[in-house]
């Protein structure tokens, strides 16, 4: 299958074609240099991959017919949640792109107690927006047949309301000796929708902990050594995608 996927809109398929417009158009022509006669993958999010041979290709519009449709079979059985607190570099880009390699299907961003960027809602939009767009590439390179949602920026009280619709929330707390993550994830059903909870550069206080619990978090260890946010978040998205579609 052609390395060159792309993620475009229903509505962009008509009769046989499919038509590229905007920055997705650019990366065909200009920097992928394809040209009439070659192939691209496009997805629709329905869960297959359309081949579509390129008749035409400009930078503004790119028009292929499509030859052929395949059923991806990429997507996890588990529909994983990850909620990951506000960081300070912005580790939150690194986060979105290697957990949507892994398999999430939801992200959400969330600011806490210890969160020390608080961006301006004009900032959480063109966060939002590069957040989506990093999480698109991503699926588009690790040939999925859907990309994650990612929402937010929302507030450690609303993250906790939203725990309800999950049938299992975890929540990584640095402090927690107990229960081990594989440990778990051992009580979980396949099939199941789970979201796991991950702080920011400062931890969660232990009254945040406390409000997790009552909502029914369930605090979970990722062993003895703490870990950086984002390597929390990847490490910890790896185990319940490995261990739960296992
Ligand atoms: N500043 C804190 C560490 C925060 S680490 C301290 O020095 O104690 C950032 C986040 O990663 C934590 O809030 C937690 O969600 C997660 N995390 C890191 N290491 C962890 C571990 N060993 N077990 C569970 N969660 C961990």
């Amino acid at each position: 299958m052609t390395n060159h996927r792309f993620f475009i809109q229903p509505d962009q398929i008509s009769e046989g074609q499919v038509t590229i417009c905007g920055p997705q158009a650019r990366q065909i022509c200009a920097v992928l240099r394809l040209h009439e006669g070659d192939e691209i993958g496009v997805l629709d999010g329905s869960g297959c991959c359309h081949i579509a041979r390129i008749g035409s290709a400009k930078k503004d519009q790119v028009v292929a017919e499509i030859t052929d449709t395949i059923a991806m079979q990429t997507e996890s059985c588990v529909r994983l949640t990850l909620a990951q607190a506000l960081t300070k570099h912005d580790k939150v880009e690194l986060v979105v792109q290697k957990a949507t390699e892994l398999g999430i299907s939801e992200m959400m961003v969330f600011t806490s107690e210890r969160t020390v960027p608080r961006p301006a809602g004009d900032r959480i939009a063109h966060r939002l927006d590069r957040w989506r767009s990093i999480a698109r590439e991503a699926a588009e390179q690790s040939n999925r047949a859907s990309v994650p949602s990612v929402d937010g920026i929302i507030s450690f009280g609303d993250l906790l309301r939203k725990a309800p619709d999950f049938d299992y929330s975890l929540i990584a707390w640095e402090d927690e000796t107990g229960l081990l993550l594989h440990e778990a994830l051992a009580k979980v059903q396949p099939g199941a929708r789970v979201l796991y909870i991950v702080g920011p550069e400062g931890g969660f206080s232990r009254s945040e902990v406390t409000e997790a619990v009552s909502a029914g978090v369930v605090p979970i260890s990722l062993g003895a050594r703490t870990l950086r946010a984002e390597t929390a978040a990847i490490a910890g998205c790896a185990v319940i995608l490995h261990m739960m579609e296992g």
